[in-house]
């Protein structure tokens, strides 16, 4: 069980089956609507509360612990070193759970609560509520998602540049998001390293490589035991993985 970090909300995770693998595989349409699609599959919560109505904080805190279950705590990646006469490759490597606690939400001064959900700037007109997965979705639907967003989330959408700075840093506070840029040094030339962590991208590349053998899993285990497809896919990935390992493995099923 998961709470999460900004909604307080509790939520548990199903390991994904081939169904969830093929929906990553074959999605054609925003990443954003295929994060909320596979997460609303696998998120079962305690009461009547939906992927699409969490703060986004919440939602990449979800890909994060998804990411967890399916393949670790750890997360790698290597980045080139920018100098131009060194080039080495850093590796980047740190843990999931530290990396949430390191990002966790905080009290914004400069906002007061002001009804449901929503929220008042201090001495200033102007209301905001925390962008959900559902706004976000629908700003990448439009053509500008930034004024979109805008419109969705405050009151009155034509605030000051100012006001809307001072919107921004307060939901920064209160529900900070977990794609940030990562900073570090090489080790080779000492040279400031930064690198930007998106995590819904990050999380849905990662899922979509590890799905990659699906296909080949599905035909070799509807040769070797004449299962049909819709079984083999509502099987977790891992247990589909062992019999697709058995059925390479020994020549008896053949
Ligand atoms: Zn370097």
């Amino acid at each position: 069980m998961y709470r999460l970090p900004v909604s307080k909300l509790e939520v548990d995770l199903r390991f994904p089956t081939g169904r969830e693998e093929l929906l990553l595989l074959e999605a054609r349409g925003n990443e954003t609507c295929t994060a909320l699609d596979l997460l609303a599959r696998l998120a079962e919560f305690a009461g009547d509360a939906s992927v699409r109505g969490l703060p986004v904080a919440d939602m990449e805190y979800l890909l994060l612990a998804l990411r967890r279950l399916v393949l670790g705590e750890s997360i790698l990646s290597v980045v080139r070193c920018p100098q131009p006469g060194c080039r080495a490759q850093i590796d980047v490597d740190f843990p999931i759970g530290e990396y949430c606690a390191h990002h966790k939400p905080a009290a914004a001064p400069d906002a007061e609560q002001d009804g449901e959900g929503w929220y008042r700037l201090r001495g200033e007109a102007v209301r905001f509520r925390l962008p959900l997965g559902s706004d976000q979705e629908a700003a990448l639907r439009g053509g500008d998602a930034e004024r979109e967003l805008i419109a969705r989330c405050v009151e009155p959408a034509q605030a000051s540049r100012g006001a809307l700075r001072r919107v921004e840093r307060a939901i920064a506070r209160m529900a900070p998001l977990l794609s940030q840029e990562l900073s570090g040094k090489c080790p080779e030339c000492g040279v400031a390293v930064r690198m930007y962590l998106d995590v819904q991208s990050f999380v849905l590349q990662e899922l979509r490589s590890q799905a990659l053998g699906l296909y080949e899993e599905v035909g070799r285990l509807a040769k070797a035991f004449h299962w049909p497809e819709e079984s083999i896919l509502a099987m977790p990935a891992h247990r589909r993985m062992v019999y697709s390992d058995l059925a390479a493995g020994s020549g008896r099923l053949e």
